[in-house]
């Protein structure tokens, strides 16, 4: 860093209230006395992991819709909480969400945890977010490190290492709490995430237009581009599903559960399993917990649909539709049987949680 704390402080501040966005959880922007709720402070930050501002937007506001306060929240069934999650992905956000809220409405009476070290015992809070609540929320100067954060601050000082190491992460914090100021401390965290979002970005940084260009090492040494260095490339496995669409006569369509752990747990898809060589001859399924299908009757031959691709952060999914008509009484295990001819079947009073390659 090239200039004092304080004068990079006062420049990075300045321009943050010049220019920051107004996003929903923050303060108005023609109101910035406005006392945050430390609620939306905690919903904002756990949607916000892994998961861009533009995505996040009208997730949170049917979200705090639906859920106004924490004892709301709370309250809400499991289903109804992650029906509201559908497609954010990361699933134990939602339900981790959901935990907290039960926790501080009931072993806590209420009592929001107000310290980074309080904080960090509500299910799903790390260092990062308990930072970002309690300088947020509460005004307590606690530093926080999110990537765009430890990019900008290896830029600044022109750190040669890996922030993403052990060894870099321990540098990474203890350059964030040396300065993050006792006045502004939300604002300031929240300058520097918004500094790394929309400026010193990983690649192409607008170094013309940054605000605290006289302080940045790397820019005078002309390193901006090579700091940080690269993450090493890892190959993301690619996995091909069947997806059974099973059709009734009645019209409806057949989903299960998954299993209450792992990938997409306990959300509802159609049944999906792994290559199988003919409608009759169903494989076991690759999850224990998984059930296999029970076999389907000779005559149903099965619709090829497109294939739908569906990435995910580490892996990629071909998902091969296969639409197939099946009697009413066909069930599977985890439903019991209906007579045939059968009544309409009783209305969910709300539709289940789907992960997103199941919606698609
Ligand atoms: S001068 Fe460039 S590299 Fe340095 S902090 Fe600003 S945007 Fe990032």
């Amino acid at each position: 860093m090239l200039i004092p704390p304080a004068q990079f402080r006062r420049r990075l501040l300045a321009w943050f209230d010049a220019s920051r966005r107004d996003l929903p959880w923050r303060r108005p922007l023609n109101d910035p006395s406005a006392n945050l709720d430390p609620y939306a402070v905690l919903v904002s930050e756990a949607m916000l992991q892994q998961t861009q501002v533009a995505t996040v937007i009208p997730y949170f506001n049917r979200w705090m819709k639906a859920f106004p306060t924490l004892a709301s929240l709370a309250a809400a069934p499991e289903h109804d909480v992650l029906r509201l999650w559908q497609g954010l992905g990361y699933y134990n956000r939602a339900r981790n969400l959901h935990r907290a809220a039960k926790h501080i409405t009931t072993t806590l009476a209420g009592n929001f945890p107000t310290t980074p070290e309080t904080l960090l015992d509500l299910p799903g809070v790390g260092p990062y977010s308990a930072g970002a609540i309690a300088s947020i929320a509460f005004n307590q100067p606690a530093p926080l490190v999110d990537g765009n954060v430890q990019r900008v601050l290896s830029r600044l000082y022109a750190y040669p290492h890996d922030p993403r190491s052990r060894s870099g992460a321990a540098w990474t914090w203890s350059t964030a709490a040396a300065l993050v100021p006792t006045s502004r401390p939300g604002d300031f965290n929240s300058a520097l995430m918004e500094l790394g979002a929309t400026l010193c970005t990983p690649k192409n940084p607008q170094c013309l237009l940054c605000p605290v260009a006289q302080a940045c090492a790397a820019r005078d040494q002309n390193l901006q581009t090579q700091i940080p260095p690269p993450k090493p490339a890892k190959p993301s496995p690619h996995l091909s599903r069947i997806v059974f669409c099973l059709r009734r006569p009645d019209n409806t369509y057949l989903l299960e559960q998954r299993p209450p752990t792992g990938r997409w747990a306990s959300l509802w898809q159609f049944p999906s399993r792994e290559e199988y060589p003919t409608p009759t001859d169903l494989p076991h399924p690759p999850h224990p917990t998984l059930t296999p299908l029970p076999p389907l009757p000779n005559h149903t031959a099965p619709l090829h649909l497109d294939p739908v691709p569906h990435t995910l952060t580490h892996r990629r999914y071909t998902f091969h539709p296969r639409l197939i008509n099946v009697p009413q009484s066909y069930c599977l295990p985890e439903y019991p049987p209906t007579p045939d001819p059968p009544p309409p079947p009783p209305p969910r009073p709300t539709r289940p949680p789907l992960p997103l390659g199941g919606k698609k």
